[in-house]
């Protein structure tokens, strides 16, 4: 696809990624989060780089001609990225690939990196233990001692199946707690074993998973600073256990998790509840600025909503902006005034 091989990007430069759905129109916590992508990677000047990913592998949500107008929405906004876009809907071979060097492996004691999941949703949640309250449920690990005979019958039999990698099981073992330092959160620290579990690699309708699709894009991409909502802290920790088993001397990678953003219901922005996207806004008359100056404001970055460009919040900008408060930001776009212009929703 012409991309750089991890090898061959220059470690002295700042590899940042957009990493789009094209789920839908980008909302205001989409927008932030890229802008935050952006700021961190375009601070470094010559010694920054910025791809973008369009994020289409969950090919059953992935929506007509919103990878276009994600494009056009950040091009708006004067967020600029760098080299040609990659869609993940190309990169099944390096997927297939990753996937294979992944069943090669073994973990200590000799439990398979990679194996089947015959189980569904209500099997897994059946005898799940009471989650923390985010919805993650750990996997509870019901097919990984099953025998290579079950195994081999089940297959046989074409009983429907994902593959999932296997995380140590003994919360004690040396490797079993993934420690990271988040640029906004600060030290982080996951038990894969009771935190995480076994995720899911490959699903049952044969798509690769998120997981394992973004971690091979990241490596394959140069990324060494990935930009998300603090949702994804938890995946942050599969990602490195799966990117140590794909390359195991790959670069360290810099991570900021910024606040999630709630409506004025109290639910987290997403597209699924038809949070205010970038289509409503500008039909509204947003202008550029405006949408800038609400972000920036989200961010930590303004006292206050007003309209900026991105240059002017470019000036100065350090995480440490970021970093001073972490909680979780509520918007309530028809109480906010940016300059004078009350938005209209
Ligand atoms: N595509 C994901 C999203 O739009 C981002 C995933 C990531 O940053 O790893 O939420």
């Amino acid at each position: 696809m012409g991309e750089p091989r991890v090898d061959q990007v220059d470690q002295a430069k700042v590899v940042g990624r957009l990493a789009p759905s094209p789920t839908g129109r980008m909302h205001l916590g989409n927008i932030y989060a890229c802008l935050a992508a952006w700021l961190g990677v375009r601070s470094q000047g010559s010694c920054g780089v910025l791809r973008l990913r369009i994020e289409d592998i969950d090919t059953p949500r992935v929506v007509k001609d919103a990878g276009r107008w994600i494009m056009d929405d950040l091009a708006w906004l004067g967020l600029d990225w760098d080299g040609e876009v990659v869609y993940q809907s190309q990169r099944a071979d390096a997927y297939s690939q990753a996937l294979k060097l992944l069943e090669s492996q073994q973990l200590i004691g000799g439990q398979p990196l990679v194996y089947p999941c015959f189980c569904s949703r209500a099997d897994i949640r059946a005898a799940s233990a009471p989650n923390e309250g985010d919805g993650f449920i750990v996997y509870p690990g019901t097919c990984r001692g099953l025998s290579h005979r079950i195994v081999d019958e089940r297959l046989a039999r074409g009983q429907r199946h994902s593959f999932r990698i296997a995380v140590p099981d003994q919360p004690d073992e040396s490797d079993a707690i993934c420690r990271f330092d988040d640029l906004i959160f600060g030290p982080q620290s996951f038990n894969l074993p009771r935190q995480v579990g076994d995720v899911v690699v490959q699903r049952s309708d044969g798509l690769v998973s998120y997981q394992l699709a973004v971690t091979v894009d990241d490596l394959a991409m140069g990324v060494n600073q990935i930009v998300r909502g603090r949702d994804l802290l938890r995946s942050t920790a599969i990602q490195m256990w799966i990117r140590n088993h794909l390359q195991p001397q790959a670069p360290r990678v810099q991570y900021a998790h910024l606040p999630l953003i709630d409506g004025v219901d109290g639910r987290r922005m997403s597209k699924r509840f038809g949070s205010p996207d970038l289509g409503s806004l500008r039909r509204d008359g947003w202008t550029a600025r405006q949408v800038l100056g609400v972000c920036g404001w989200l961010l930590g970055l303004l006292d206050r909503p007003r309209p900026v460009s991105v240059q002017e919040l470019l000036d100065g900008f350090t995480w440490n902006m970021l970093a001073a408060d972490h909680k979780d930001r509520k918007l309530d776009l028809s109480k906010l005034e940016v300059s004078g212009a009350k938005p209209n929703l």
